[in-house]
């Protein structure tokens, strides 16, 4: 892909996250940048806290980091621990292991669970870890709901209910940056202490902003948690948030953009969106099995709504393929993170994207592994073809 050289038509951002912005979010932010302390700005931020509870389902305050999400990942764990604190934490793929190493590097005890990249968090597991720590060292539970890395989920109810099992007070930490928007989420009903989230998968924005929906327990531990917090403060957004302003300067034209893409949750309906996004998942797991190709994910249950990892098979280059699906039909599909990297590409169906999307994107793939000689049988695209008609 030479700079030079023009690709006629729409690049195909098939990564699962960054995702597709929609043309009416690009043109909401590209409006003039307002006073953020003037006298229409507490509307815009007050507006866009109140659309933003249905999506995470709270009645909790959720708070808006000029961030990525890394940043979000960072205040969820710095606002409510002491340096110090043990957290139980899973391996569920490459995005579970940066949290963890974040833990640690802020002085953070981790009780890690090796895991294979494969499945989601095992229920029973929490459940008997906590049983196990009946002097309650354990602070929090940190649990990645979508693992972007590996297209798998972890059921975030189940280990809920493993947590209240087991009778232990340890705060419960739910990063949802690829899920939220893309499947049903319910920050309160599973009394999840802090969400965390992002702007750039499900919420169809650029990359920019950082979420933590706060549980009141949460609240309660930062108020005598000793971390010393000052950008990530909870206490200093929730005071100001009240006004509808912000302790420093928001990120104005990504907020615009942040109430043009609730507008479109909302205005399609939240369910809708779900069962889009379940129904145009179905599509290409159909798809990668005509192929022959191999889920990465190994638990039906847990296949994510949001991207879908494929194994490549044996003595084939995933990346080579990526860089042949580029170069002749100029679409970006997800490369393989940390120890999976050239074993499995994936797919991104998440966010704004609709049945055309995805047969284009799933041809694009088809053609790719003829073009790259990867043994497959053809008609996935087909086949996915059938399920979307008749369904
Ligand atoms: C993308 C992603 C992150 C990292 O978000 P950044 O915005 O890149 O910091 C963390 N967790 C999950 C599950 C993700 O998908």
């Amino acid at each position: 892909m030479s700079s030079s050289k023009h690709r006629a038509g729409r690049h195909f951002l098939q990564i699962p996250g960054p995702s597709n912005v929609p043309d009416s979010v690009l043109r909401a932010m590209s409006q003039a940048v307002v006073d953020h302390r003037g006298p229409d700005f507490p509307q815009l931020t007050l507006g866009i806290l109140d659309q933003l509870k249905p999506v995470f389902n709270t009645q909790s305050p959720i708070i808006i980091y000029p961030s990525s999400g890394t940043g979000a990942w960072e205040a969820a764990i710095v606002n409510c621990l002491s340096p110090g604190d043990k957290v139980l934490a899973f391996e569920t793929g490459w995005f579970a292991s940066l949290w963890k190493s974040m833990a640690e590097k802020l002085g953070f005890e981790v009780e890690w669970i090796e895991g294979d990249w494969r499945h989601g968090v095992d229920p029973t597991v929490v459940e008997e870890k906590l049983k196990a720590d009946s002097s309650h060292e354990i602070k929090a539970v940190c649990v990645v709901h979508n693992e972007t890395s590996t297209g798998a989920t972890s059921r975030i109810g189940e280990i809920r209910q493993a947590i209240d099992a087991s009778n232990h007070p340890a705060l419960y930490l739910v990063d949802t940056i690829s899920s939220l928007a893309c499947v049903d989420y319910r920050h309160d009903e599973w009394k999840v202490d802090v969400t965390v989230s992002g702007s750039q998968k499900g919420l169809m924005l650029p990359p920019g902003l950082g979420f933590n929906a706060i549980s009141e327990k949460a609240l309660d531990a930062s108020k005598s948690a000793a971390c010393n917090v000052s950008y990530w403060s909870w206490q200093d957004m929730i005071d100001n948030n009240k006004n509808g302003v912000f302790p420093y300067t928001p990120a104005t034209n990504l907020l615009y953009g942040l109430k043009e893409a609730l507008r479109l949750l909302h205005a399609e309906g939240l369910e809708n969106v779900y069962q889009r996004h379940a129904r145009l998942a179905q599509a290409t797991r159909i798809a990668v099995e005509t192929w022959g190709l191999e889920n990465f994910c190994v638990v039906p249950e847990e296949f994510s709504n949001s991207l879908t990892a494929v194994v490549m098979p044996d003595g084939h280059d995933a990346d080579a393929l990526r860089k042949v699906v580029l170069e002749n039909f100029d679409m970006s599909l997800g490369t393989g993170l940390g120890k999976v990297k050239g074993k499995i590409f994936r797919i991104g169906h998440l966010g704004d994207f609709n049945e055309l999307m995805l047969t284009g994107t799933l041809s694009g793939v088809e053609m790719g592994l003829g073009l790259a000689g990867v043994p497959h049988n053809k008609g996935g695209i087909n086949a996915a073809m059938e399920f979307l008609t008749q369904s």
